[in-house]
């Protein structure tokens, strides 16, 4: 058993290129959301506010752009190791697709070997890659559980998603510190026994 904490840093770093055409078209729509609300898209705070915010949409949703399975592909190793393999507390930060407002939190994936291992970051980096798009929780939890399933074929995949979502903390019923859980598990995790180890270990201090 094997756990680490924040890998996912890295994911972070990637880009700082954006597209001139699209940050072009995108900050003119910006705009006039802005003109929209009532406020004055030329007024000296807000001049630049358009191309930031298309700027920072661009990298919030960089996920479309990057192919998980080619991320785990790319460091597939062969090794008899047969015991649950557990990455936990990566940070993820998502953006709800009804109210294109931030939920954030942590993911812990665990996976049972069949023979192949992934590196330890790739599965960092493949939350990173469905959290960077507009989702649900639901959806996501589920879209990390099959990418890993399908890739590396392993005995059985946990995913436990905790997360705050800010459309429920700053509108609606203002529920300031719920937190959602999501889960899905395959084969092996279908059993209780393995599916409680992986929880104690998910919940114990230690990491
Ligand atoms: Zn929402």
């Amino acid at each position: 058993m094997c756990s680490i904490k924040h890998e996912n840093a890295k994911g972070y770093e990637r880009i700082d290129q954006f597209n001139e055409e699209i940050t072009s078209d995108l900050s003119a729509h910006y705009a006039k959301i802005l003109e929209l609300i009532g406020e004055n898209p030329e007024r000296d705070g807000l001049n630049k506010t358009p191309e930031r915010v298309a700027k920072a949409m661009q990298f919030l949703l960089q996920g479309y752009k990057m192919d998980p399975v080619e991320i785990l592909k790319s460091a597939m190793f062969k090794e008899d190791y047969r015991q649950m393999v557990i990455v936990k507390d990566i940070e993820i930060y998502s953006m709800c697709e009804h109210h294109l407002l931030p939920f954030f939190g942590k993911a812990h994936v665990a996976y049972i070997p069949n023979g192949t291992i992934t590196g330890l970051s790739k599965i960092a980096r493949v939350v990173d890659v469905f959290a960077r798009r507009l989702q649900v929780q639901e959806r996501l939890t589920l879209q990390i559980k099959e990418c890993i399933q399908e890739t590396l074929q392993p005995l059985g995949v946990a995913v436990v998603i905790e997360a705050q979502h800010l459309c429920m903390q700053m509108r609606g019923i203002q529920k300031q510190y719920s937190i959602t859980t999501t889960s899905d598990f395959t084969g092996a995790f279908q059993k209780e026994a393995t599916r409680e180890e992986f929880i104690n270990l998910i919940s114990s201090k230690l990491s």
